[in-house]
């Protein structure tokens, strides 16, 4: 029998996938080019050349055994210094290549950090709406997950009072995620500094660390010039969990990494307690081919642009037809209120038009959906008359 965790894991098992999984079957019903699937971040623009060239050239060049051989827990030192030199040079930070854990992705970023900080019934802190996935993760630790609510009058900006509020002295750990998915929201300079503010003023009067870790798996897709700031400049125990899936459009690599600057209280056992975690979870260290790609690859990305125009198009039709969206600032994804409110029902309705995409109910916030916007343009295009049908039933007025 599977374990009494693992039951409520598989109980609870994602949305979003089984959305996926359904996208799969009416794709085979009525043919790809009719079904619009909007339910998953995976990315739609192509790997940037410079990392097959990367790929081509490290095999062609380099020893064969020491390209797929183990390394140390932490990952290569050279591909960890052209990160930190890379950061460097864009943040003006002064990070070395210790302070760098490579992992397999963000995902697992997240964990083992998670599991390197956390003890039994502390709590971490998330803003609603937020990635699903953090949920499993948190309490796989036998940890509570404390819910921020969504900021509905305030384009889903943390709300700070109630940030306050609910920091106690079980508080470990506070999650945020700008870009964020699934809003597609940047973070401010000032919602980074108020939220310094509070938990700075919170660890003095707790008299213990509580650490801000900054899910970013999307830094680096941002719209009209928008800027994210880099949070580790804005609060001493900032704990960075970043991700190439997106940047490079490599999610199934699994390459990112932890970042720990020395400011971070206790620092060096930190590093070290997060590289045995890496090896413990059983995954080891990070792939080591795509981490020597990381490497030669460190100041590329992928075609923003491409994301920008399905940004555009998507966002103004919807917004013409009637629907009620936030406008995305970064990341690939449009949220859109629910026009009765209940967003599991909108989710149904908009199937019967071949559309898919996924109740936000998932992310901690009823009445939203999110519109995965990673899929050939094309797509975007032909799925606006499903969309103008969804909105005459609902009757909105078009613009
Ligand atoms: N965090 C957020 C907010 C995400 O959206 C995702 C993936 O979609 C992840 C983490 C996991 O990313 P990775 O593929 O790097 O593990």
């Amino acid at each position: 029998m599977i374990s009494d965790k693992m039951k409520k894991l598989v109980e609870n098992n994602s949305v979003i996938r089984e959305m996926f999984e359904e996208g799969r079957i009416l794709k085979e019903k009525y043919g790809e080019e009719n079904v619009f699937d909007f339910s998953l971040g995976n990315p739609s623009v192509d790997v940037p050349k410079e990392v097959n060239d990367a790929i081509y050239s490290i095999l062609k060049e380099e020893e064969q055994n020491l390209v797929h051989g183990y390394m140390s827990n932490e990952g290569y030192k050279d591909v960890r210094e052209s990160i930190s030199n890379s950061l460097n040079k864009r943040f003006g930070t002064s990070f070395s290549y210790n302070n760098f854990i490579m992992t397999s992705g963000a995902a697992s970023a997240l964990n083992i950090t998670l599991k390197s900080i956390l003890n039994k019934d502390e709590e971490v802190i998330v803003f609603a709406p937020y990635f699903s996935e953090y949920k499993c993760y948190i309490e796989n630790y036998d940890v509570k997950v404390v819910e921020i609510s969504p900021n509905f009058e305030n384009d889903f900006i943390p709300n700070i009072e109630e940030l306050e509020k609910k920091i106690n002295k079980a508080t470990r750990a506070v999650i945020i995620n700008t870009p964020n998915n699934p809003t597609g929201i940047v973070y401010s300079k000032d919602v980074i500094c108020d939220i310094s503010k509070v938990l700075s003023k919170k660890e003095k009067e707790l008299g213990r660390e509580i650490f801000l870790i900054s899910d970013e798996p999307y830094r680096e897709l941002v719209y009209d010039g928008k800027e994210v700031p880099f949070i580790s400049k804005y609060y001493k125990n900032t704990i960075i969990c970043y991700s190439y899936s997106k940047t490079l459009s490599i999610p199934g690599e699994r390459i990112g990494y932890v970042l720990v600057p020395d400011e971070v209280d206790d620092s060096k056992n930190l590093i070290q307690a997060i590289t045995i975690a890496n090896r413990v979870s059983g995954i080891v260290n990070a792939p080591s081919l795509i981490q020597k790609v990381i490497s030669k690859c460190v100041d590329i990305k992928c075609d923003v642009s491409s994301y920008d125009k399905n940004r555009r198009y998507l966002y103004d039709n919807l917004v013409r037809l009637g629907f009620e969206c936030v406008k995305p600032e970064g990341a690939f994804y449009i949220f859109v209120k629910a026009p009765l409110g209940d967003d599991k029902e909108f989710c149904i309705r908009a199937k019967k038009y071949n559309l898919l995409f996924v109740p936000a109910t998932s992310f901690g916030c009823k009445g939203y959906v999110r519109i995965a916007y990673c899929t050939k343009f094309e797509t975007i295009k032909n799925s606006i008359n499903s969309f103008s049908k969804l909105a005459k039933e609902y009757n909105l007025q078009e613009k």
